[in-house]
């Protein structure tokens, strides 16, 4: 709006202003008055000179102000927090969050991640198997005293609109991803699903009948169907207003209280393109006590991974009480799929995804592919699955593991459930029986039931 206002007007009679120029709208602009030039014209050009004076001030003050926060950090990098600046006459302003930042560099186990990337070389190392990671090894007495404990957590993820249309995703996956959901839900109470998009929830619950919302409402009641975050969409959280973020929300939640009688307990936000404290933010307030991310930048990631705390307390950074803090989940590896969620290495966890046995629609580009669990080699596939589980359980604190599985609009066809659920169950079925693989396994879970154990 501001640059449309430092064009000459359309109405300006030809030849009246010499000379407009701006090198950068906001950084110089020169205009000549010529003889002659009506009043108006005059009083025109006056008003914008006083704005575009106005906004140099505005300007030559940020100046200042990033200034005195450099000097500031140059203080703090040589030891001498608080010190005026040398290079500038303006004392460093005291901002919330860099109070909160101090305190909790003193606090016992705050992280501030504005600090954090200081520390980073964004470097990217080939880091082996794990591309942006690193090596991790174990000794196998690790899991001696606690079991490692495997939760694992089927889910589809549904873009309200990417490649196709909202309408077109629905048609073609998404209400069969659903109505498969609530028919092999229904076969075997072990098995749990999670599911996060409302707007989709919705449109397929209008389609279905009472019988079939009964068998909804049961299988929520009993667990084996949560709904996660339960906002209409899963938002992009960068450049999103908040009025936006929490409509959406608001949206969502009152759709699942007035349809299902149920409030979310836990976030699931794995593929908005970085995350923001607003959104968590919004997030605490509607209740929710969890909450899953995921696309942080890998130097980030990897970082965590090495401190262990890649579960952490997320606290709002104006707030020095813990009342915003929500538990947060921040998954380790490149993504969501299932070569990125079973262990650091992708070759292996991809045989893991049973969509991709051969002669399925997708495959394993690092081609190995899937194997049927057999009797004959469900011991080693046992065990391969197991190396990669504790070896991602290392990157935490507890022997208490999430392991997502599925992938953009997965469990669409009944033989994709079937595929998949079987042959997790006969791998689980050899931990079960086998006690001094100090492994348990369920293969589902409410994400608020004990995910979060410090
Ligand atoms: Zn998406």
């Amino acid at each position: 709006m501001q640059r449309a206002e430092l064009r000459p007007r359309g109405d300006t009679p030809p030849g009246q202003v010499d000379q407009v120029r701006y090198a950068s709208p906001f950084l110089q602009v020169r205009l000549l008055k010529k003889m002659g030039q009506s009043d108006v014209c005059f009083q025109d050009l006056l008003r914008l000179q006083q704005k575009i004076d106005r906004l140099e001030g505005l300007l030559s003050e940020n100046n200042r102000l990033v200034a005195a926060l450099r000097d500031s950090l140059v203080h703090r990098k040589a030891g001498r927090p608080g010190g005026v600046a040398n290079s500038s006459s303006v004392s460093a302003p005291r901002l919330p969050g860099c109070r909160l930042a101090e305190e909790l560099k003193d606090g016992a186990d705050g992280v501030q991640l504005l600090d954090v990337y200081d520390l980073l070389a964004f470097d990217n190392p080939d880091g082996g198997a794990w591309k942006q990671g690193f090596d991790i090894s174990y000794r196998g007495d690790e899991w001696d005293e606690q079991p490692l404990e495997v939760f694992l957590v089927p889910h589809s993820h549904n873009d309200p609109g990417w490649l196709k249309t909202f309408d077109g995703y629905y048609e073609d996956q998404t209400r069969h991803i659903l109505n498969n959901m609530v028919t092999k839900l229904s076969e075997d109470s072990r098995r749990k699903m999670i599911w996060a998009e409302i707007s989709y929830f919705s449109k397929w619950w209008s389609e279905i009948d009472e019988q079939k919302r009964s068998t909804v409402k049961r299988l929520v009641g009993a667990g084996q169907l949560e709904l996660v975050t339960g906002g209409w969409v899963m938002p992009d959280e960068a450049s999103t207003h908040y009025f936006a973020l929490l409509d959406q929300l608001l949206e969502g939640h009152q759709w699942l209280q007035t349809h299902l009688g149920v409030t979310p307990s836990s976030g699931w936000a794995i593929d908005p393109f970085g995350h923001s404290p607003s959104m968590t933010y919004l997030l605490k307030g509607a209740g929710l006590k969890n909450m899953v991310i995921q696309r942080i930048h890998y130097a980030v990631k990897k970082h965590f991974a090495r401190q262990k705390s890649l579960e952490f307390l997320w606290r709002q950074s104006w707030d020095s009480s813990p009342r915003s803090d929500i538990t947060c989940h921040m998954m380790p590896f490149y993504s969501y799929d299932v070569p990125h969620t079973c262990g650091p290495n992708p070759a292996v966890c991809c045989q893991f995804d049973f969509h991709r046995l051969p002669g399925r629609r997708v495959f394993c580009p690092w081609r190995v592919p899937p194997q049927p669990i057999t009797e004959q080699n469900v011991q080693e596939r046992a065990l391969l699955l197991l190396d990669q589980y504790r070896q991602k359980s290392l990157l935490f604190r507890t022997p208490v593991l999430l392991v997502p599985l599925g992938d953009d609009f997965r469990f669409v066809e009944s033989s994709e459930w079937d595929v998949q659920l079987s042959s997790y169950q006969r791998l689980f079925d050899y931990y079960q029986q086998h006690p001094e693989l100090r492994v348990t396994v369920s293969p589902g879970v409410q994400l608020e039931v004990e995910i979060w154990k410090f």
